[in-house]
């Protein structure tokens, strides 16, 4: 029986098979699955003292893939322990032999890459093609470019001091002008950091945290998601054939309860948290009586604005990646979109005709486009959405295309139309492929129903006015702005927002300043 709920009623488009649909396209590379994985802690693959393990499903099918420790209080106390005692060492590492680690990391990524891609897909539901072509690329690159910040620390802080340098493996740079004492700067590393991460990337949010901790000089503990830990233990596996250090990165698997020991232990010297905004809000009271550094990366509800000089189809597309991809499970989605009301017609029929091409089903097709919702738990929760919308007086459009697979966690892509500002979709994250949209009249209008959100992730600006799109951007309250293109990211820069989306950035010279004392 398929976990699909049923939906309100809504605006069906059909979708009229055409001459030139596409045939199968399996993914080939099948990927062992070990029946059971333990924690990896000190370099090994240990038991838990727990003695629990749970089951990690493949949402697109609801078959398990294999069982995961569950670590416990006195496993996290355990990782811990390991990456404190790794931590001395691997600061006074020289910079270019940490170096060295990162960039092998990155390679092995590069050279296990289909394996990587396939199993991402396998345990998150996401399409074959995004793992392959975005995901797994992107942690490789993080890789890559922390690789070569270690031995520029001192040349990426400046200010005054000088002699704290030598504490963590800078030495200076052979034949520089500049020295690095001359420079002043005391880039220390923090120590043992507490990483948390959520579902939707499950291996480049590991990158994300771990290449910009270890680059600068500090040990990571690094929690995955309950329902995606399968590609961070294939990284642990990395670490162990390029001789990574013992306890340099630990990887402990669990649900929540787990993240939450780890906030709390006393030994832990950072805490960087991807998640929801409500448990963001909860890591951040724990730490606020501690002298634990922060940073949170957390929900958002981003705006997408298309004004009616912009190229429109150019714009549809990047609406498409903005609210499909990676069905919605990303936290800076365009999901409330204005469109200028003298095109809002011509968006919507446009915007129809592109969604219902969209392809839902098996992740592991190459063609696929939307796969599977990351969990039993996740579609409800849109359900909830879907039914608010309709509820409160939206339209829902959605297709009523081809057959959804009988198991799984499905979701088509719809969008609502006559949504009011007070509607839960129009102010709640939702995390699915849902698109509110609305419209307005004028720049100021624009801007200011834009910012009218707790969050401030991301936004975006469609115009073909350069001057125009420079002059909104300035206004929007958004850790990033995209103009006229989408969901655009790069290990050089920096990532994260303003107001309940958190505070601190993930990438680029910004992102490391969370991970040195100065
Ligand atoms: P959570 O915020 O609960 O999960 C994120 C991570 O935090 C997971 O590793 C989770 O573990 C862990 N965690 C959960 N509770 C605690 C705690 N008390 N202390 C420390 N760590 C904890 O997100 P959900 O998976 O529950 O998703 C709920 C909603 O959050 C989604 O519908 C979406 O709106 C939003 N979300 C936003 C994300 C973003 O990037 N902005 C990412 C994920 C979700 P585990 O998963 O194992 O329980």
């Amino acid at each position: 029986m398929s976990t699909r709920l049923e939906q309100p009623t809504a605006v069906q488009t059909e979708v009229t098979p055409s001459i030139w649909d596409y045939s199968p396209a399996p993914e080939s590379v099948k990927v062992a699955i070990e029946p059971r994985y333990d924690l990896f802690i000190g370099g090994k693959f240990v038991a838990p003292k727990s003695k629990k393990y749970f089951a990690s499903i493949n949402p697109a099918n609801e078959q398990t893939l294999c069982e995961l420790a569950e670590a416990g209080e006195k496993d996290v106390d355990a990782a811990v322990q390991a990456a404190r005692t790794a931590q001395p060492k691997w600061a006074a590492l020289k910079p270019a032999e940490r170096a060295k680690f990162m960039f092998r990391i990155a390679r092995r990524i590069q050279e296990r890459a289909r394996e990587l891609a396939v199993l991402e897909t396998m345990d998150g539901g996401k399409p074959i093609a995004e793992s392959r072509d975005i995901d797994i690329p992107l942690a490789a690159q993080h890789f890559f470019y922390h690789a070569g910040w270690c031995d520029k620390l001192a040349y990426a802080f400046t200010g005054s001091g000088g002699k704290g340098i030598k504490a963590s493996g800078h030495q200076g740079i052979k034949g520089s002008k500049t020295r690095n004492s001359e420079l002043g700067t005391f880039p220390l590393p923090v120590g043992v950091c507490g990483q948390i991460i959520p579902w939707n990337f499950p291996l480049l949010m590991a990158a994300w945290k771990l290449a910009p901790a270890l680059a600068c000089g500090n040990t990571c503990v690094l929690k995955p998601a309950e329902t995606t830990s399968l590609t961070a233990l294939r990284l642990a596996e990395i670490f162990q054939e390029i001789d990574l250090p013992p306890g340099v990165v630990n990887i402990i698997t669990g649900a929540g309860a787990t993240g939450q020991a780890l906030v709390n232990h006393d030994d832990v010297d950072k805490i960087a948290f991807t998640g929801s905004t409500e448990v963001g809000k909860r890591i951040a009271q724990a730490c606020a009586p501690t002298d634990k550094k922060l940073t949170l990366e957390l929900g958002g509800k981003s705006p997408n604005i298309i004004f009616e000089d912009a190229s429109i189809d150019q714009a549809i597309e990047g609406i498409i990646q903005g609210i499909y991809f990676n069905q919605g499970h990303v936290c800076c989605a365009g999901s409330r979109l204005f469109v200028q009301e003298s095109i809002l017609d011509e968006v919507i029929e446009k915007l129809t005709h592109r969604m219902k091409n969209l392809r839902v089903g098996d992740p592991l097709d190459k063609n696929t486009d939307v796969g599977a919702i990351n969990s039993k738990a996740q579609l409800a929760t849109i359900h909830k959405y879907l039914e608010a919308g309709s509820r409160e007086g939206a339209a829902l459009h959605e297709t009523n295309g081809s057959a959804l697979p009988s198991k799984g966690y499905w979701c088509r892509p719809c969008f609502f139309t006559g949504v009011q500002p007070s509607h839960m979709v129009a102010r709640e994250e939702i995390f699915g492929p849902v698109l509110a949209v609305m419209s307005f009249r004028t720049p100021e209008e624009a801007i200011t129903r834009a910012n009218n959100t707790p969050y401030g992730l991301a936004a975006g600006v469609w115009s073909d006015k350069g001057s125009k799109i420079f002059a909104i951007a300035r206004q929007l309250k958004a850790g990033v702005v995209w103009c006229n293109t989408y969901n655009k990211f790069d290990a050089a820069s920096p990532f994260g927002g303003f107001k309940e989306s958190g505070f601190g950035r993930e990438g680029g010279l910004q992102g490391l300043r969370a991970y040195v004392n100065i």
